[in-house]
C-alpha cells in the first residue's frame, strides 16, 4: 500500500513565516520520504491524499489514560483523590467486558477526533475485559499499549494507617494473589503484542503502595523478559508521600530504585510530590515522569514540579489520566495546561516552557512511556505514518494563521483536526470516524454507561461510609 500526502504544511514557530510545503510518501505504514520536490506520477500510489491549505502533525501521545473511566465520567464532584477512589474501585466493578469495548471504542473516539494517535491505557480489568478493549482499539484502528493495572493489596492497606484500626465491615474484598495477576498481563501480551505493528502490552503495577514488592519486581523482570514498559502511578498525592515513609521509612522513589524498579522502563504517573533528591534519582536511570494536569487540579492533588525536572533533565510526557478525573482525552487541552501552569513558578522567563517544548512532550516524550520513542513522535523518514492534518478553515484558533505552533499549542481545541493517519490508514476523515458508526457508538455508549450509574448508585451508601470513616482516619 502506497499513499502520497501532497502539498501539505509543515508547522512552524515562527511568527508571519511563509510555511514550508511538503510531500509525504508513505508505504505499508511507515513514512518513506518527506520532499518538498513535486512528485507527480499518480500510478505509483494506491491513495492521494491533497492537504493543500492544511497543516500537518505528528499525531498527539497520551501517555496516561484509563479507557474504563469514559462510561463514569462527572458521576463525582470535589472528592480528594483517596476517597475518589473508592467511587471508582464501585464502578469497575459494576462493568461487563462488552461494557469495556464501547468505553474504549468512545475514548479512542474523542482522541482520535482529538488529534491523538497512540495511547497508554492503564486498565484495571479481568482478562475478558481487557481484550475487549483491545478489540475496541484494533476496530477504531488506533495505535495502543494496555498496561493491565494490578495491585494486590486491600485500600486500606495502601494508606498510612494502623490496619488494626479497620473495622472489618468496611475492608474491601482481597485482591487476587501475584501470580494470578501476573498470568493476566502475561496472557495477554503474548497474544496481542506487536499485533497490526499497533498494539502493546506492558505491566502496570497500580502504584508502589498499592502493590506488594514481590508484585512489583515480577511486574519489572517480566518488563525486562519481554522488552517492554513498566508503568505506575506514583506520588500523585501529599497522602502517598506520607505512605512511603509509613510504609517503607524512606522516600517512595529510593524504595523503586532499592527493589530494582527504576530504569529506563520505568514511567512515573503524576509525580506531583517527589523531591529533589527523588527526581535526581529519576533522571540518573532514565525514567520518564507523565505529567497530568488536568487531574492533578481537578483531583487537588497538586502541581507537578515541571520546572525542576526540566532543569534536572528529566524526560516530561503527558498524559490525560481518566476522563472521569482529568475532564476529557483530549490531549490539546492538556498541553495548554502545560504550557502555561509552570510559567508562574519560574521568575526566568527565557526558560519558560515554549510552544515546541510542549509539542515534544505530547509526542515523541510521551512516545517513550510504551518505548515507541524511536517510532513515532515525530515527522520523519522511517517512522511510523501517525499524522494528523489539520484544517485551519475550520477552527478559528488556527485563524488568522501567524505562528501556528504557537496556535496549536495555547489555541486549537480539536475543532481544526480534519484528517488523521495512523499507521498510515485514513481513521477521522472530515472530522469524522471512517472505521466506526459513529452514532451508534454514542447510542451504545449511553446505553450502557446508565445501565453501569445505576448499578453504581446502588453501591453509594457501602462507599459513603468507607470513605467518610477514611477521611477521618486520614485527618488523625
Ligand atoms: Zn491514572
Amino acid at each position: 500500500m502506497r499513499t502520497l500526502l501532497k502539498n501539505g504544511w509543515l508547522l512552524s514557530s515562527q511568527l508571519g513565516a511563509v510555511p514550508e510545503k511538503v510531500n509525504i510518501v508513505i508505504e505499508d505504514g511507515l513514512i518513506r520520504e518527506i520532499t518538498s520536490r513535486d512528485i507527480s506520477d499518480s500510478d505509483q500510489f494506491n491513495q492521494i491524499i491533497d492537504a493543500e491549505g492544511k497543516f500537518l502533525m505528528p499525531g498527539l501521545v497520551n501517555g496516561h489514560m484509563h479507557s474504563y473511566a469514559n462510561f463514569v465520567k462527572a458521576t463525582t464532584e470535589n472528592i480528594p483523590l483517596e476517597a475518589w477512589m473508592l467511587h471508582i474501585m464501585a464502578q469497575g466493578r459494576c462493568l461487563e467486558p462488552e461494557d469495556l469495548y464501547w468505553n474504549a471504542m468512545l475514548g479512542a473516539a474523542e482522541m482520535l477526533k482529538t488529534g491523538t494517535t497512540c495511547c497508554m491505557d492503564h486498565l484495571a480489568q479481568g482478562l475478558d475485559g481487557l481484550e475487549a478493549a483491545m478489540r475496541a482499539y484494533e476496530d477504531i484502528g488506533m495505535r495502543a499499549t494496555i498496561a493491565p493495572m494490578i495491585g494486590d493489596k486491600t485500600y486500606f492497606e495502601t494508606m498510612p494507617v494502623d490496619q488494626s484500626l479497620v473495622p472489618s465491615e468496611l475492608k474491601t474484598a482481597q485482591p487476587p494473589a501475584v501470580k494470578t495477576l501476573i498470568d493476566t498481563t502475561v496472557t495477554l501480551l503474548k497474544k496481542w503484542q506487536g499485533k497490526d505493528n499497533r498494539l502493546g502490552v506492558a505491566f502496570g503495577p497500580s502504584g508502589p503502595q498499592r502493590c506488594t514488592d514481590e508484585l512489583m519486581k515480577e511486574c519489572m523482570r517480566l518488563a525486562i523478559e519481554y522488552d517492554t514498559a513498566w508503568h505506575s502511578h506514583v506520588l500523585e498525592s501529599k497522602v502517598q508521600e506520607q505512605t512511603a515513609h509509613f510504609l517503607y521509612g524512606k522516600p517512595m522513589v529510593v524504595h523503586l530504585d532499592e527493589i530494582g524498579c527504576l530504569n529506563e522502563r520505568t514511567s512515573l504517573v503524576h509525580a506531583v510530590w517527589l523531591t529533589r533528591e527523588e527526581a535526581k534519582l529519576a533522571a540518573a536511570r532514565g525514567s520518564i515522569i507523565v505529567h497530568n494536569p488536568a487531574s492533578n487540579l481537578i483531583l487537588g492533588s497538586g502541581i507537578a514540579p515541571v520546572n525542576m525536572y526540566r532543569e534536572l533533565g528529566l524526560t516530561v510526557g503527558l498524559g490525560t489520566d481518566g476522563a472521569n478525573c482529568g475532564g476529557s482525552l483530549n490531549l490539546l487541552e492538556v498541553m495548554k495546561l502545560a504550557a502555561m501552569l509552570h510559567k508562574f513558578s519560574n521568575p526566568d522567563p527565557t526558560n519558560w516552557i515554549t510552544a515546541a517544548e510542549t509539542l515534544e512532550m505530547a509526542t515523541i516524550n510521551s512516545a517513550k512511556v510504551s518505548l515507541r520513542h524511536k517510532e513515532i513522535g515525530k515527522l520523519e523518514a522511517g517512522r511510523r505514518a501517525d499524522i494528523v492534518i489539520l484544517n485551519p478553515r475550520n477552527s478559528t484558533a488556527l485563524q488568522p494563521i501567524q505562528n501556528p505552533l504557537w496556535q496549536l499549542v495555547n489555541s486549537e481545541w480539536g475543532a481544526g483536526v480534519d484528517t488523521v493517519l495512523v499507521e498510515g490508514r485514513v481513521v477521522v476523515q472530515g472530522g469524522k470516524l471512517t472505521l466506526v458508526d459513529e452514532e451508534k457508538l454514542y447510542g451504545e455508549a449511553n446505553r450502557r454507561a446508565a445501565l453501569v450509574v445505576e448499578k453504581y448508585q446502588k453501591l453509594t451508601t457501602d462507599v459513603e461510609q468507607q470513605s467518610k470513616y477514611l477521611t477521618e482516619l486520614l485527618s488523625k
